[in-house]
């Protein structure tokens, strides 16, 4: 005779599902080469102001690696002189 407690599972199931989501956010951060596939398409949202919004694990690669961050920069002039005719 097993006495199930259905809010007792679905308590803990949110429980775990919360758990899991804020491991992602913790183990998602970008290698280098992952924030090279993104960064054109990156300094592209950059110049209109979304990238943060649409590609927040890049711009946080940006702040914890400075060698990206010359590359982000060199590419944002580049694009800015072609941009401004
Ligand atoms: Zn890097």
């Amino acid at each position: 005779m097993a006495e199930e407690s259905p809010s007792g599972s679905f308590l803990s199931s949110r429980i775990k599902t919360l758990i899991e989501m804020i491991d992602q956010t913790q183990e998602k951060e970008l290698s280098c080469d992952e924030f090279h596939a993104y960064l054109g398409q990156f300094a592209e949202l950059s110049d209109q102001g979304k990238a943060a919004r649409v590609l927040p694990l890049v711009g946080l690669h940006l702040k914890i690696c400075s060698e990206c961050r010359q590359e982000y920069e060199a590419l944002m002039r580049i694009l800015q002189a072609q941009g401004g005719g």
